[in-house]
């Protein structure tokens, strides 16, 4: 005993002692998994987190900065980072079909975004099962998502984007009409674009939709300006209407405050605005349930005016 003893002292000599005069901190831990279930009647909505993005003050255009700091200080969001952004997409059981609207942008746009697929298989649904995915618009963080390395990420599903959008970004004779200075940001987008539909299309499975069009019971609704095919679908469920607003806004600070301010992302400001104006007027009146990719996780909830000029956002509430 005397020995083991001795012995015992002899090894944890050799271990330099812990250092005990002050707690070690306790570690923190991660956010959980992004999706939310929203119960809308029969039919189930998964709002999946892509990630947080962060844009820069100044790219909010026809407002005066000190105003956009105003605002951002009144929401308590004036970051040193700059503007949180979410980036959503949205799955929706309807009990006859798995459809994604909108997919994130996967690796399109760095690490910090990309957890779509990931958010989807945590929230317990299988990407076999998607059967339709709705693009609202082509940009990278709406469509990357749909694939990875050449593959597509949802085997068995039908990709739809509106006529006028295809033939913005796909057709070949586009990129001459667009302005010089803008025209390599433009062809970088247009080869994300084909990447990510590359997969679908070698299955005759990316097809394209018009005005008055309907898909496994979604509505079309033109709502073009922030590029020129971009649409809305409108869902009626035996509880209420959704409508997944897509990029009709970015901000749900300060494109709610004032809503005649666009961003440096929307192809036609000025048709951006009056798309934004149109359908917040309609949201605040008949009270949609709305899905937006780039409002705050989960991205739903209602849009109110006191006044038919400024909106104000009003989140979903938690429910267990
Ligand atoms: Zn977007």
């Amino acid at each position: 005993m005397k020995k083991l003893l001795a012995s015992a002292l002899l090894c944890s000599s050799f271990v330099s002692p812990p250092v005990f005069a002050t707690a070690p901190p306790i570690e923190q831990q991660k956010q959980v998994a992004g999706y939310y279930q929203y119960q809308s009647g029969d039919v189930q909505i998964t709002a999946l987190l892509d990630g947080t993005n962060f844009m820069s003050p100044t790219l909010f255009k026809d407002i005066p900065q000190k105003q956009v700091h105003e605002i951002l200080k009144k929401y308590y969001a004036d970051q040193d980072k700059g503007v949180q952004t979410s980036v959503n997409a949205f799955l929706v059981n309807t009990g006859k079909s798995l459809v994604l609207v909108d997919s994130g942008a996967a690796s399109c746009f760095g690490a910090h975004l990309g957890s779509v697929l990931s958010n989807l298989k945590a929230s317990g649904y299988k990407p076999e099962q998607v059967d339709t995915i709705l693009l609202t618009h082509l940009h990278p963080d709406h469509v990357c998502g749909i694939s990875k390395d050449g593959k597509a990420n949802f085997p068995n599903a039908t990709v739809y984007v509106s006529q006028d959008e295809a033939n913005y970004w796909l057709n070949p004779k586009q990129a001459e009409k667009i302005p010089q200075e803008k025209r390599a940001g433009y062809l970088s987008t247009v080869e994300k674009i084909k990447a990510a539909l590359a997969p679908y299309q070698a299955k005759q499975r990316f097809k394209t939709f018009k005005l008055g069009d309907d898909i496994q019971g979604f509505k079309v609704i033109n709502t073009a300006g922030h590029t020129p095919g971009h649409f809305s679908y409108e869902l009626k469920t035996n509880a209420e209407t959704v409508v997944f607003i897509g990029d009709i806004v970015h901000s749900h600070t300060v494109q709610f405050d004032r809503p005649e301010t666009s961003i440096e992302y929307d192809i036609d400001p000025k048709q951006a605005v009056q798309t934004r104006l149109k359908q917040f007027a309609d949201f605040a009146k008949h009270g949609q349930t709305i899905a937006a990719p780039h409002l705050p996780f989960p991205g739903m909830g209602h849009i109110y005016s006191a006044d038919g000029k400024s909106y104000q956002w009003i989140p979903v509430h938690f429910k267990d």
